[in-house]
């Protein structure tokens, strides 16, 4: 431990925080609470981690930060007694499907070196049981347990001709220049659906190579539509792939399992390689829980020391809740809180001391029997002589709290001030809307609505489900529960969706993440200010876009640029020519009422409604207010706002809407209690006014508050997937298989 007790903050003003100073005790547990958007990612993430990790890569050579992310100095007088930080946060595990829960967190390597000592017959040392390594692949699939193959059911529509768009991949569109190969290339009648093609002319097309044709531009050679696809798509890694690419590679392909090593990745001789009849690939499809067991039988005195290692490691995955899982499951596929609670048992695998850990908000998508175990790792973490910020809402984990930092008193320029900080039996003395909400329970719903229909599932056996049959009742809000890993999201987001592509899915992935896009644009309303100030001046309202006409020549309207720099990760600055602002000086010598376009987009919702008086700006902004985003100015960046709160800028943009069936997953994640209560009472106008909702969730308050429960269990994985309840809230507590039914 380093001498120093406290990190001393002096000054934090990044985002709404206004001037806070702060010590946070170290070798603690520290949790920050606080309403959505009142600041307390702005300090634990853009203030402390940024700074901490900042001061970290200065340690490093010249030639080594190169080749670090480059963070800018936060808004914040001083920062003391920090230690090297290690940030376990929701972005998803990636790495493509090499990447799995095995080779994420090393366990795997310990299983290899298990099957290197101990397998029959022995095949060779722990790389000969790598998929990713040559020695231990199979050859048919090189690793991936898949192959992929072009389905031409749906690249082509072939009632259609080359000039009437039979090609449906967007590279090879009607106009484009891949589409010109084919069109110019002399070989097709272009106006000639594909069904009629002769034998060869279909060959020529998918197949064929080595024709020359002459674009006046270019001189391009030509590649049969299959051969063109398998060059640009099939040779190349899906994980190295962009967004887009991989969106349309996986529109266009199939994918089988593996037909000579059926999906086990691995060659004939290790997957003959076997201990107590179990080769390394079933082993690995084993839930950790059975795995456990499977090691604590090894009796082989080669065998014993390393499996009481791996079950050591094992223990860990069980403990928090992911017991569930197998090794060989892809990291791809797991939710965000499975990944940040992943990312929690690769650092307990390590002997670190006097680190800085910060978690975001880890008991996202844990059930409340798993809240506890949750918290005994938090607390391992801290007594391995480690300090840990949590930003968190669940009054289970706060409770734990050997410090709380309480931010507020509200939202955006409402907020960013430290209101309390103490311990947690003060904090719930305290006059914050934390302290007051926290031993504030809902009541179990009584007068429930009755369902107007049902959506029938039937037979459903996709991952764990067993033969799952259920109704979803139409008209009411329906909340589907149990422990992570029961089979939730399976019967929700796989397999209901599927069947219903036109239910409206509020989730908390960040809305159109690009820069340009903000409150204004996202809701629509933009298209009416710009209107409204053509109106007032008589000029087009092309001209108050800053995407289009109006925009500042210097940052082509986003108010920033950026400087790249050859190795570093490049900067952004403000635009000193418009300052900002986005416009071309010109545009901001037109007023509507005496304001500038610029004047209005720095506007917050709130004080844009007291301005407008046009009746269509004036109801969506109402509609922000009313979902409690009032502080939110229209301009923002999209970029920059919390998911919970894009997530209600969403429901903003449908409370007008009937007749529909919205679907979200754990909606609560990122709200505070308080939040809850306004949350729920939006859900409630969207059911009073026709529609159906369900919602996945964990938090009691809001299970209280269904219509209709769908229990899913008991356990995660193959000891969940059965429906246990289904009805509502009151009858689940008499429900004896429930787990849910113990805590509601
Ligand atoms: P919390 O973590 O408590 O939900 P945040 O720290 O994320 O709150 O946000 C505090 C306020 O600062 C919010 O109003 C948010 O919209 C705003 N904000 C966050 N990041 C940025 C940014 N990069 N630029 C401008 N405003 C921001
Ligand atoms: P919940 O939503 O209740 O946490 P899930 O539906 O995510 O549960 O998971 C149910 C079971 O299905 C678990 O055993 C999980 O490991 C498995 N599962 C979920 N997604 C996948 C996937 N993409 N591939 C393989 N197994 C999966
Ligand atoms: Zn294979
Ligand atoms: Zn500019």
């Amino acid at each position: 431990m380093s001498t120093h007790e406290f990190i001393e903050i002096v000054g934090a003003r990044e985002n709404n925080l206004k001037n806070v100073s702060l010590n946070i005790p170290k070798g603690k547990i520290t949790v920050f609470t606080g309403v959505s958007g009142s600041g307390k990612s702005s300090l634990v993430f853009d203030t402390i981690a940024a700074e901490a990790q900042r001061q970290l890569n200065e340690t490093f050579t010249a030639f080594v930060q190169g080749f670090l992310p480059h963070y800018g100095q936060a808004e914040v007088d001083s920062i003391e007694h920090l230690s090297a930080p290690i940030i376990i946060d929701q972005k998803r595990v990636g790495g493509g499907s090499r990447s799995t829960v095995g080779t994420y967190t090393d366990i795997a390597a310990l299983l290899r070196v298990l099957y290197s000592r101990a397998g029959q017959p022995f095949v060779g040392a722990g790389f000969y049981f790598s998929f990713n390594t040559p020695q231990g692949m199979c050859p048919e699939c090189e690793g991936i347990g898949k192959t992929v193959q072009l389905d031409l059911d749906r690249l082509l529509d072939r009632t259609k001709s080359l000039s009437g768009g039979a090609l449906l991949h967007p590279d090879f569109k009607v106009g484009g220049w891949v589409w010109k190969t084919y069109s110019m290339s002399g070989l097709f009648d272009n106006d000639k659906p594909l069904q009629d093609y002769s034998e060869k002319e279909l060959h020529d097309l998918l197949y064929g190579q080595d024709f020359k044709v002459n674009l006046s531009e270019f001189n391009l050679s030509y590649k049969g539509v299959v051969v063109r696809f398998q060059d640009s798509y099939l040779k190349k890694d899906t994980a190295a792939m962009s967004e887009r690419n991989r969106i349309i590679f996986e529109r266009f392909t199939t994918s089988q399992t593996c037909p000579t090593c059926h999906g086990q990745r691995l060659n004939a001789a290790t997957l003959n390689c076997r201990i107590n009849g179990l080769n390394i690939a079933e082993a690995s499809d084993l839930e950790a829980g059975k795995l456990i067991e499977f090691l604590g039988g090894l009796t082989d005195p080669a065998a014993v020391k390393i499996a009481a290692k791996l079950r050591e490691r094992m223990e860990h995955l069980v403990d928090i809740g992911l017991g569930y899982l197998s090794l060989s499951r892809e990291t791809s596929t797991l939710s965000g809180g499975e990944s940040q609670r992943l990312k929690m048992i690769r650092h307990l695998g390590n002997s670190l001391t006097d680190m800085l850990y910060i978690l975001d908000e880890p008991s996202v998508g844990l059930h409340a029997r798993d809240v506890a175990r949750l918290n005994g790792l938090l607390q391992k973490l801290r007594d391995k002589g480690n300090t840990v910020l949590v930003v968190e809402h669940d009054p289970d984990v706060i409770a734990i709290a050997d410090h709380v930092v309480d931010m507020g008193p509200k939202a955006g320029t409402h907020g960013g001030e430290m209101v309390f900080e103490g311990s947690f039996e003060e904090l719930k003395k305290a006059d914050t809307l934390t302290g007051t909400h926290l031993g504030q329970h809902l009541p179990i719903k009584q007068k429930v609505r009755r369902p107007s229909g049902e959506m029938p599932i039937r037979n459903a056996k996709l991952h764990n489900l067993k033969n799952v049959s259920v109704n979803i009742p139409t008209g009411v809000l329906t909340v589907v529960t149990g422990v992570a890993g029961s089979g939730k999201s399976t019967l929700i987001n796989d397999v209901f969706l599927e069947q219903h592509a036109d239910a409206v899915v509020i989730d908390q992935s960040r809305i159109g993440a690009n820069s340009r896009s903000a409150p204004a644009t996202y809701t629509g309303i933009m298209d009416d200010i710009r209107k409204a100030f053509a109106k007032a001046s008589g000029a087009s309202p092309a001209l108050f876009s800053f995407n289009s006409e109006g925009s500042c020549p210097n940052c082509n309207g986003l108010g920033v640029v950026y400087t790249d720099l050859a190795f570093m990760e490049g900067f952004t600055q403000p635009c000193e020519i418009c300052e900002g602002k986005r416009f071309k000086p010109e545009v901001l010598e037109y007023h509507l009422r005496g304001k500038t376009i610029s004047d209005v987009l720095d506007m917050t919702a709130e004080e844009a409604l007291a301005f407008f008086s046009e009746k269509k700006i004036k109801a969506v902004l109402q509609a922000m207010n009313d979902v409690g985003l009032g502080y939110l100015k229209l301009g923002q960046p999209l970029s920059t706002v919390s998911g919970g709160e894009g997530q209600r800028l969403k429901l903003a943009g449908e409370l007008h809407k009937q007749g529909s069936v919205y679907v979200m997953d754990e909606p609560t994640t990122g709200l505070h209690l308080s939040d809850i209560g306004l949350l729920m009472r939006l859900i409630d106008r969207l059911v009073d006014a026709g529609n159906t909702v369900i919602l996945i969730e964990h938090h009691l308050d809001v299970i209280r508050q269904a219509d209709w429960i769908i229990d899913l269990g008991p356990e995660g994985g193959n000891a969940g997937g059965e429906v246990l309840y289904e009805g509502p809230p009151s009858g689940l507590k008499g429900c004896e298989r429930s787990l849910t039914g113990r805590f509601i």
